[in-house]
């Protein structure tokens, strides 16, 4: 019995927006390891979105790839739609994909606000609206998105970025609410500082100085974020909670 269930589990199809890099790319291998199919979706780093593929392939698995720019409604609809006519169903969504930037408030163009909410916060929107349709008929499901302690906090600097992120927490929040009698559960991870591109934009010294306010004193691993989604999969009655991987940077 239990071991027909982690059969159903580890067939489960999922989709990771922004895999192609940092922590979706972290996130595709460990599902991949554990028998989930999946698809990692890239906007532009096909080189690496395909590097992960043979990777991938060279331990005997198979994964698709799939270009789409997610902050886009149509290329949101055409990447759920690829995983339809591949797999006929999906069980997981993981909105990954994102993109930070520091700027004075007072500096902030229009572009910049409205690329900042289309990608770490549209995209989340279109995907899920998209994923739904097959979900709530299957009458079961699972959204996690990725989020940010500066969803929870603020950041200085990255009012935009905060905007989104605390904006997708009201949405895992309230579609929690929304959804649980169709048996899908919905669930943030916000992570702290995670060692990926994201943060390469900073100088040893800077991350020095960024260690020394974190209580565990140390900078996050993109491992530390792929293990709680895989925990939220294997789990059954968490929903609606933003989860802080931050080694005690915000508490
Ligand atoms: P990253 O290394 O810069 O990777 C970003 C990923 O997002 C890439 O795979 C990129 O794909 C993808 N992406 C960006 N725009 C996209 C779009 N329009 N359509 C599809 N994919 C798109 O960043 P990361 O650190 O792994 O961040 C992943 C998520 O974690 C983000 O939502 C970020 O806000 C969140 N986060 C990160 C940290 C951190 O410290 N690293 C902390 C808190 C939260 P392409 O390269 O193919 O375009």
């Amino acid at each position: 019995m239990e071991e027909n269930k982690e059969k159903s589990i580890q067939n489960k199809v999922v989709i990771v927006t922004g895999g192609s890099r940092g922590i979706g790319a972290q996130i595709v291998k460990t599902l991949a390891k554990e028998n989930y199919r999946l698809i990692l979706n890239y906007n532009k780093s096909e080189q690496k979105a395909k590097k992960i593929q043979e990777e991938l392939k060279n331990e005997g698995i198979e994964i698709e790839i799939f270009k789409a720019d997610v902050s886009k409604r149509e290329d949101a609809k055409s990447l759920i739609e690829f995983t339809l006519k591949k797999y006929g169903t999906i069980d997981i969504l993981i909105n990954n994909a994102g993109i930070a930037g520091s700027k004075l408030f007072t500096d902030i163009t229009d572009e910049d606000w409205n690329n900042m909410i289309n990608i770490n916060l549209n995209s989340a929107f279109y995907c899920t609206q998209e994923a739904l349709k097959t979900m709530i008929n299957n009458k079961d499901g699972l959204i996690i998105n990725i989020s940010s302690i500066w969803g929870l906090t603020g950041s200085s600097c990255e009012v935009a970025y905060s905007v989104a992120k605390s904006a997708l927490n009201g949405m895992t929040k309230a579609l929690a609410k929304e959804l649980g009698l169709s048996n899908i559960r919905v669930n943030a991870i916000a992570p702290g500082i995670i060692d990926t591109d994201m943060n390469s934009y900073l100088t040893n010294e800077e991350i020095e100085k960024v260690k020394e306010e974190i209580p565990l004193n140390k900078i996050g691993k993109t491992d530390d974020i792929a293990r709680c989604v895989k925990w939220l999969i294997e789990d059954e009655y968490t929903t609606g909670q933003i989860i802080s991987i931050n080694g005690g940077w915000y508490i």
